[in-house]
């Protein structure tokens, strides 16, 4: 039976470079990189070339670069910092979507169970934010816009330069949800609107549990952990040194060839796509263009999304039922729900996401086993009616 990987949005198979590199960093070279002795300096330098890769990769300087334990914690510093560093008195007011990621939407709802204002701006069957009415929303209390670049479970793009730009016009910051964006999106933030930018390494073949956030430059931002001075104290605590170099590695290999690799990428998504489509009672979800190269979602009208999981799974075939966050839970996806599914046809989608490791004949297996489990579980399926 073949092994098949499409869950690459939940995260990404460590690439053989990126491990290379780390190794030393596990063996040999163990100093700390605030120690002032030989073995410090040696980590500080690593420390400091993964910072300039990761600018390099972004069109930023390393001074911007924050290290953090992945999206989530960056998501949280991002947020959390911004409202400690300019709420005051009736100054507290952020705006974010209905389908951000949960380390977004669970961090705002904190923040509004403590006195905040927030605004959910809901997205169109696609799952687009509209710019116009985001800038209605933004008021003199506003002092965050929180956006994701593209969404984890159904791959629809924003408008993010569109949306930063209205935020820079009005005066208020703009943060992005980037980590399913690095090495498919181009980022230039010279050029590009934007004042806060999270990012995780295990989304683009770097290792789990590190990632960073962007922070331009006299952008205000208060500390959210206490502790050391590490990384200018908005990330107190010893340098995961190894998963930083990782993260460095992993970020200038997505970054090359990014054109060809997200026309491959597209190419077997776009043959996905149809072969799901040519299958009676398949709906694509999310922007037919405007999505990531890897990203194919998809109800199946009569099926659970988790029955059809399971029986892929015994194909060999690695896929998700919605985000990986909210399975396990019955409560189908907010972000399903937000496009305007009725529960039972987001109960029924499941999400293949492609990475370059896999083939065109991936892709025809996969229909092939879509087509044929689904023939089948319609067959018993009560509410099924030909
Ligand atoms: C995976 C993911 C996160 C969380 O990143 P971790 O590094 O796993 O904490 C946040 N946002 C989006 C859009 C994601 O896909």
């Amino acid at each position: 039976m073949p092994k098949i990987y499409m869950d690459h949005a939940a995260t990404t198979p460590l690439k053989e470079e990126v491990l290379e590199a780390m190794l030393p960093f596990l063996k040999s070279v163990y100093g700390n990189p605030s120690s002032l002795h030989f073995f410090g300096r040696e980590a500080r330098k690593a420390l400091d070339e993964s910072r300039e890769k990761v600018a390099r990769a972004l069109g930023a300087t390393p001074e911007e670069i924050i290290f953090t334990s992945g999206g989530t914690e960056a998501n949280n510093l991002a947020i959390q910092g911004v409202a400690r560093a300019l709420s005051f008195g009736e100054r507290k007011h952020i705006i974010t979507s209905a389908i951000e990621h949960h380390a977004v939407l669970d961090t705002v709802n904190y923040l509004h169970s403590t006195g905040f204002e927030v605004t959910f701006l809901p997205v169109d069957e696609y799952g687009m934010v509209d710019p116009g009415e985001l800038e209605r929303h933004i008021t003199d209390n506003t002092i965050l816009v929180t956006i994701m670049t593209a969404n984890n479970e159904i791959g629809t793009i924003q408008p993010f330069e569109e949306i930063g730009r209205i935020c820079r016009e009005r005066g208020v910051y703009f943060h992005t949800d980037a980590v399913q964006a690095i090495g498919s999106i181009p980022f230039n933030l010279k050029e590009q609107p934007i004042d806060l930018l999270s990012l995780s390494a295990h989304k683009f073949c770097g290792p789990k549990g590190v990632g960073a956030l962007y922070i331009r430059k006299r952008t205000k931002i208060k500390q959210v952990l206490f502790g050391g001075a590490q990384e200018r104290k908005l990330r107190p605590g010893t340098e995961n040194l190894p998963g930083i170099v990782g993260l460095g590695r992993a970020i200038e290999l997505a970054v090359t060839d990014m054109e060809a690799k997200s026309a491959y990428l597209e190419g077997l998504r776009n043959r996905l796509i149809k072969g799901l489509l040519e299958i009676e009672g398949i709906r694509l979800n999310g922007h037919p263009q405007k999505r990531l190269p890897g990203n194919v979602n998809v109800s199946v009208l009569y099926i659970e999304g988790e029955s059809l999981l399971l029986n892929l799974d015994l194909k060999g075939i690695a896929v998700s039922s919605g985000s990986a966050c909210t399975s396990g839970s019955l409560e189908p996806s907010h972000v399903l729900m937000a496009i305007g599914l009725d529960h039972q046809t987001a109960q029924g989608s499941v999400r293949l996401t492609l990475g370059s490791d896999n083939t065109v004949g991936d892709i025809d297996y996969t229909v092939e086993a879509v087509k044929e489990i689904t023939e089948r579980l319609r067959k018993i399926s009560p509410v099924y009616k030909k």
